[in-house]
Formats: C-alpha cells, structure tokens, sequence
C-alpha cells in the first residue's frame, strides 16, 4: 500500500482531506460512535445520579 500523507488516519485504506483526517465512511461511523458514546455517558451519569438521591433519602450522603 502507498503510503499517502493524506490517508484516512482510521482504516488507512482511502484518502482523507477532510481536517479531522478521516475519509467519508469512517467520518460517518466516527460520528455514530461519539452519539453511542455521549448516550452512554449520559446513562451513567443518570445512574449515578440516582444513586446520589438514594442515599440523601437514606440520609446517608
Ligand atoms: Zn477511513
């Protein structure tokens, strides 16, 4: 494979000049990670959140 200054930094198998240096597809499943990832983190700190009631209820925190 030529090495091309401009490959796509994740599949390494296409052309990137976007900025970020990622080629469309991967931009794209780039994107829908961050989204899985932010709802993730959003669930955790909701279930953390919950916790925290949990315990004031308790008047233990
Ligand atoms: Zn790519």
């Amino acid at each position: 494979m030529r090495y091309c200054r401009f490959m796509c930094v994740r599949c390494r198998q296409a052309e990137a000049p976007e900025p970020l240096g990622l080629c469309a597809p991967c931009a794209m499943h780039t994107r829908i990670e961050i989204v899985e990832g932010l709802r993730r983190l959003a669930g955790y700190l909701a279930a953390w959140a919950a916790f925290e009631d949990w315990l004031r209820e308790r008047r233990l925190a």
